[in-house]
């Protein structure tokens, strides 16, 4: 039997009829900036992480860029990060003049708290960690270390909506969660838009400051600020999408079983992802380590099964980081899992039948392959 598996459906994503008539009316109350209906999903999407505030932003990137500048953050500072996520993490930290200083990772592809002390420098400011794949990072001991040193935490929460640690929501844990609404992610809008949560009032109205360019009232400004607004209308699409988060995951986290399964007996070939006891992951993306990863991919896509890598090249070894001084061997776990990760399509529109073909497929490329 033959099937097409692509990466993404973002059509299914969007074909939901009850988004249109919502997003229609804004065009006749046309209030396309700072509509009230900003409002009402800042407090869902708080809520839903258990925060106090929620303040919606152009984009994730944005959501991170201004927490840092909201916190003071410039230059002369380091920024602790991982290299193993989307360039957005690093560049949000560099946009701010401070320096990203990379720590190495542990198996699950998270930032190993074993290794945060040793980079901290008489300039360190933060930490930044990234649930990456949906993954929580270990939040407990980061929180630990950064209140040792006087660190501010900051998560990078992009992949992670809806996930938590003992019941405690990503996004919670530091003083503020950044996320992405991006329609790649798991809970999106209609193009570019993030959230910031916080459960910090002043954090809160220096961001809703910062993000309107620092206006008070209509005519001063309390500080020179930017324009990163959420529209409208990518709320109203927001809204939507966040209620429907919990399905979403919850098909995510059946996919990611699934695979588990059916992958499990071919462990000589093939590492599926580590689970957390304490951690409830949502499987952004659903990363293996794979041998021969080339030509598994070049015999998936002969099989119409699309795959990809999150990411192919750590950031740490990008042109402006190289310029800066990092090179190969500064972190070598990050650098032997970037040859071997692989991310198989898990998105919530898949079938069993389609997860079982992926899965027949790479166990047909190994077997060939003995
Ligand atoms: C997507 C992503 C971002 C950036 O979000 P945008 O909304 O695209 O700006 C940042 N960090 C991580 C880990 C991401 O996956």
């Amino acid at each position: 039997m033959t099937m097409k598996v692509p990466y993404l459906n973002l059509p299914a994503q969007f074909s939901d009829p009850e988004l249109f008539p919502a997003i229609e009316k804004v065009f006749t109350t046309c209030g396309f900036v700072n509509g009230p209906e900003v409002e009402d999903f800042e407090k869902a999407f708080a809520a839903e992480c258990g925060t106090k505030f929620g303040m919606g932003v152009n984009s994730g990137t944005d959501a991170l860029f201004l927490v840092l500048k909201a916190l003071g953050v410039r230059e002369n500072h380091e920024v602790i990060t991982v290299s193993n996520s989307f360039v957005a993490t690093a560049g949000a930290i560099a946009a701010t003049g401070a320096r990203p200083v990379f720590v190495d990772v542990n198996s699950q592809y998270l930032m190993d708290p074993e290794k945060i002390e040793a980079a901290i420098t008489s300039s360190t400011i933060a930490i930044v960690p990234v649930h990456i794949t949906g993954n929580p990072a270990d939040m407990v001991r980061i929180n630990a270390i950064a209140e040792k040193y006087g660190l501010h935490v900051i998560e990078d929460a992009a992949q992670a909506i809806g996930a938590d640690i003992s019941g405690k929501r990503v996004g919670s844990f530091g003083v503020a969660g950044c996320f992405s609404l991006h329609p790649l992610k798991n809970v999106t809008v209609a193009g570019d838009g993030g959230m910031v949560v916080t459960d910090s009032g002043q954090l809160n109205e220096k961001i809703r400051r910062l993000r309107n360019h620092g206006l008070i009232g209509r005519n001063d400004v309390a500080h020179f600020g930017y324009n990163s607004r959420l529209d409208t209308i990518q709320a109203i699409v927001g809204a939507h999408k966040l209620a429907g988060m919990e399905k979403v995951t919850q098909k995510r986290k059946e996919n990611a079983a699934l695979y588990d399964e059916l992958l499990s007996p071919l462990e000589d070939y093939i590492t599926i992802p580590e689970r957390n006891k304490d951690a409830n992951q949502v499987f952004h993306t659903y990363v293996v380590r794979v041998q021969d990863r080339e030509g598994l991919i070049r015999y998936l896509a002969r099989n119409n099964v699309e795959t990809k890598i999150h990411y192919p090249v750590p950031i740490h070894l990008m042109q402006p980081c190289r310029k800066a001084g990092w090179k190969p061997g500064d972190l070598p776990q990050t650098e032997k899992q970037m040859k071997e990760i692989l991310s198989l399509p898990i998105h919530q529109h898949l079938t069993r039948e389609e997860i079982s073909y992926v899965a027949d497929c790479v166990k047909a490329f190994y077997k060939d392959a003995v």
